[in-house]
């Protein structure tokens, strides 16, 4: 656990509404700042020492556990890797619900609705409203606030929250008031999202191989019937410049892929695709790649055709 830098001060006026954040990673950090950007009273915690310690020099106090920042702030956001993370975050020794400040969690991670529905029976047994919100948009939509936000949910808790939610995201979308359907709603929108991808990444190597631009590609299919969030925004920005910046691990994506598939299984729905996107995800991670961004996934395909999307230019005619 990250050491104390900073107890958690009283609230300096009983009508400010301190706002917890547990969860400082990529996403986390981003929307972290923007809450404190606006003003809001902090409190923050991550097992990251280093990353409380930026928060701490922008004025947010630090805690050490999360039963501290539900000690001290009415509103919790969560935003953390897996679901397993989250239940000890929110129910284990020190974790949310031991603190006695808290009236609303908001879980902004991709956790499936299962654990979403579990957290709240669980809030709900000590009068705390669980709101599931998981977002979408990436690092860049975290830093400017332009965030899908798919929220469930008690319909007055989330009013209650919503301008908080509208600092976060452009679109803040009410999905209902059954716990979990936000979650359903991310995993449709995740599986098909790392669908396009793989769909994007494969097909662009093959273009390459066989002698096309890549920025060619890329300015036809954008303004053709092939456009996805990979080909308008992932691989201009990622994989064409050969950097593959760290924005979203794939370990986390074949997380989601996998939630998707096994909520799929359980309530007898087929994902014949999203069964091959899992398994391709799977040999990412199974190769060490788990820690990169997903973007890395497209030098599998590269490496098998002896042809690359980005600025080593395409090689066509070399053999594997
Ligand atoms: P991340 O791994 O970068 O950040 C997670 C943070 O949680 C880290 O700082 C980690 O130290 C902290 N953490 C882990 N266990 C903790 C604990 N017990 N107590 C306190 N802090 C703890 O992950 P991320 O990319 O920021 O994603 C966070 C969530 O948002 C995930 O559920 C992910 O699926 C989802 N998401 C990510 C993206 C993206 O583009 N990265 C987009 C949408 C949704």
């Amino acid at each position: 656990m990250a050491a104390v830098i900073d107890r958690v001060p009283p609230a300096a006026s009983a009508k400010v509404r301190r706002i917890g954040f547990i969860g400082l990673g990529n996403m986390g950090a981003r929307m972290a700042q923007r809450l404190l950007a606006a003003g809001q009273p902090m409190v923050v915690c991550d097992i990251v020492p280093d990353i409380l310690a930026a928060f701490a020099a922008e004025g947010s106090a630090v805690a050490e556990q999360p039963a501290e920042v539900s000690a001290a702030a009415e509103i919790v956001f969560l935003s953390l890797p897996t679901p397993q993370s989250v239940r000890a975050v929110c129910l284990g020794p020190s974790g949310v619900i031991e603190g006695n400040a808290t009236k609303i969690v908001v879980d902004l991670s991709t956790t499936g609705p299962r654990v979403a529905k579990e957290l709240a029976r669980h809030f709900a047994d000590k009068g705390i409203t669980f709101i599931d919100a998981p977002v979408s948009g990436g690092v860049v939509g975290a830093e400017a606030g332009t965030l899908s936000v798919m929220a469930a949910g008690d319909r007055q808790a989330f009013e209650s929250i919503e301008s908080l939610l509208r600092l976060l995201g452009r679109n803040v979308f009410y999905i209902g008031s059954v716990p979990g359907l936000g979650q359903s709603m991310k995993l449709v929108n995740n599986m098909l999202a790392a669908t396009n991808a793989l769909a994007a990444f494969e097909t662009l190597v093959m273009g390459a191989k066989a002698g096309l631009d890549p920025q060619v590609m890329l300015d036809v299919i954008n303004v053709s019937s092939g456009r996805n969030s990979a080909t308008l925004d992932k691989v201009p920005q990622c994989v064409l410049s050969r950097t593959f910046p760290l924005r979203f691990a794939t370990e986390l994506l074949y997380k989601d892929v996998r939630l998707c598939t096994e909520e799929a299984e359980e309530a007898g729905s087929l994902l014949w695709l999203g069964q091959t996107v899992k398994q391709i995800l799977a040999f990412a991670v199974a190769q060490g790649d788990g820690g990169k961004d997903y973007a890395t996934i497209i030098q599998h395909f590269e490496r098998w055709a002896g042809a690359t999307v980005g600025a080593e230019s395409a090689h066509p005619g070399t053999s594997r």
